[in-house]
């Protein structure tokens, strides 16, 4: 065992003050021992919160009468706006580590594998077809040349026709105000109420699809959110059932 060394009051005030901003190495073995050996004391009088008992990403199972009782007992119960933020910031920096990417990734391609991949209107495919042809028109509006809020119209619509769907030819670039027009003109309305409503960028294909990917594979939120173009709270919602309840 180490002897006691007493320090006088202006030495210990010099150590403090040297040791600021200084990293600690790792703890001596005979600390560690110390530190064990009080824990010791203290489990005997109270429960450490998941003290070992559950692994990291353990999905606790309920019966029906425990969900129900936890349900009822949430009822009313909301989260402090400033908690709730506080969470918001904490994930807004987080970066996934390679070993999440991995797992998911790997969860998507056995999604993949049994039903085929998105290609839907907020799929990268769809969205690479459109940076395209925005890119091709040279940036800007083909009919009034403006240079903001550039959209590619399909010049053979979207529903009818399956394979010239992400053919270059059949895209033309529009500002927001010409593509409007267009489609007015066209009588065809429910591709401009997809574009102004988020919510309905989805199908209740997709919404179903999303639901399933969730429950088969339990692909993280974000990761479908960035699958299907949209942000992780709608997936959420729609998981949830806040949004999307009659389907
Ligand atoms: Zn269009
Ligand atoms: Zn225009």
């Amino acid at each position: 065992m180490k002897a006691k060394r007493v320090f006088s009051e202006e030495h210990r005030r010099k150590l403090s003050e040297a040791k600021k901003g200084k990293k600690r190495g790792p703890r001596p073995e005979w600390v560690k021992k110390k530190i064990s050996e009080s824990e010791k004391g203290v489990k005997k009088n109270c429960v450490k919160f998941n003290a070992g008992r559950f692994k990291k990403g353990h999905i606790v199972k309920h019966t029906p009468e425990t969900i129900k009782k936890i349900v009822e007992a949430r009822k009313g119960f909301k989260m402090p706006r400033e908690i709730v933020e506080r969470i918001a910031e904490k994930l807004r920096g987080r970066k996934r580590s390679e070993e999440t990417i991995r797992k998911t990734t790997e969860g998507l391609k056995k999604y993949w594998a049994i039903h085929g991949k998105y290609e839907g209107r907020r799929s990268r495919k769809s969205r690479e077809w459109s940076s395209k042809v925005i890119e091709r028109d040279g940036n800007k509006c083909t009919k009034c040349g403006a240079t903001e809020k550039l959209h590619a119209h399909h010049l053979i619509p979207w529903n009818e026709n399956k394979e010239l769907r992400f053919d270059l030819d059949n895209g033309i670039c529009l500002c927001i105000s010409c593509h409007m027009r267009k489609h007015a003109l066209n009588q065809d309305h429910s591709h401009l109420e997809g574009e102004k409503n988020s919510s309905s960028k989805l199908t209740e294909k997709d919404v179903l699809k999303i639901r399933k990917m969730r429950k088969m594979f339990k692909i993280p939120y974000w990761k479908i959110g960035s699958y299907f173009g949209v942000k992780q709270e709608a997936i959420r919602k729609i998981i949830k059932k806040e949004t999307w309840r009659h389907i």
